[in-house]
């Protein structure tokens, strides 16, 4: 599976790969000024305290994590890893999200997108058909974005089971749904990467940390390529913070799912409205009478969603993110006061 340069790669080693105990006091080893504690030391390349701290919430071994800059360098390392540019080709469903295919444009990997049905559901059959082989992925997203339904279970096993290269499952808005993650599919299945954030649910878009939970053949090959340092000190102390205090997490999702059961019956009310379809995100998509035009009125208020008619599927589509109750008022009150 591997591109033939990444499988002979001797990866850069770090003064912190070489020595990682904890024993030494005399640090001299890695040019770092003296002054200026903690900021003065490299972090820790391999992230290992929040590692086991995440494999405690999440129930997943330590070496199946690979943390990332954001999920982003999770969906670009393995294009890196895995795709020779001009020669490997990547298959996803479509819509979904768009990183997918930037990262597959700006490492020159041919990206073949397979259009989901009327319910924004897919055949393992027809995503399995649009594979060559020089498929080296396949990209699907459940809870999908922008649909913000979640996808067939026994469809993308399918997938898993018989596709021979690498199946990616990115679970960002996993938390805000009632569907077992991937993640504990890892053992049986070693072409399978499950990816989460700490974007959503956990409310950290700021830090920037995303999960690969995967085998660990593939975690082993992912710390090879990605920049020694990925995760910055400050990030990894937050994120031990954040992620040892599920009771947040738990209680703005609990808020988030009741404002989303609100706001979509207040929605389907409104006469902009012609469908809002079935979330298992902290999102929901809409088909309105004019997307663009009410896009533009809402704008004109301060209040901004995400226009998605230029998106296949998705024509006169707006996706709306929940927010607090008084902001999902105030999307509510400026809609009932539109006229077309
Ligand atoms: C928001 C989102 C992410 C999160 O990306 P980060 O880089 O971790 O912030 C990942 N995947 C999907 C589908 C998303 O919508």
């Amino acid at each position: 599976m591997l591109r033939p340069n990444i499988a002979v790669l001797a990866p850069y080693s770090s003064a912190r790969d070489e020595y990682s105990g904890h024993e030494a006091h005399v640090f001299l080893d890695a040019n770092e000024n003296p002054y200026n504690a903690p900021y003065n030391r490299y972090p820790d390349p391999l992230q290992r305290e929040l590692k086991q701290a995440i494999a405690r919430v999440k129930q997943v071994p330590a070496d199946y994590i690979f943390l990332g800059n954001g999920s982003d360098e999770a969906i670009d390392l393995p294009y890196r890893c895995f795709c020779r540019p001009g020669v490997d080709n990547v298959v996803a469903i479509e819509p979904t999200y768009g990183m997918y295919r930037v990262c597959a444009d700006i490492n020159d990997v041919e990206y073949r997108p397979v259009l989901l049905d009327d319910n924004y559901q897919f055949r393992a059959d027809e995503l399995l058909a649009a594979c060559d082989e020089h498929t080296k992925i396949i990209w699907i997203c459940s809870p999908n974005n922008p649909t913000g339904n979640s996808l067939d279970r026994n469809e993308i096993l399918k997938v898993v089971d018989q596709f021979q290269g690498i199946v990616i499952v990115d679970e960002a808005y996993i938390d805000f749904s009632r569907q077992l993650s991937f993640r504990f599919e890892l053992k049986q299945h070693p072409n399978l990467v499950v990816l989460q954030t700490m974007s959503k649910a956990w409310g950290c878009a700021a830090l920037r940390l995303g999960m690969a939970f995967a085998s660990p053949d593939i975690v082993h090959i992912y710390n090879k390529v990605k920049y020694p340092y990925n995760l910055n000190l400050l990030t990894q102390q937050q994120a031990m913070k954040a992620i040892s205090d599920t009771v947040s997490t738990d209680k703005w999702v609990r808020m988030i799912l009741g404002e989303r059961g609100r706001l979509v019956e207040a929605f389907a009310e409104l006469p902009i409205c012609l469908k809002v379809y079935p979330t298992d995100a902290n999102f929901f998509l809409a088909r309105v009478t004019d997307a663009q035009a009410i896009y533009d009125y809402l704008v004109e208020r301060g209040v901004i969603v995400r226009n998605r008619t230029r998106v296949q599927l998705c024509h006169n589509c707006l996706r709306v993110t929940i927010g607090t109750r008084s902001e999902n008022s105030e999307l509510l009150a400026a809609l009932r006061q539109y006229n077309a």
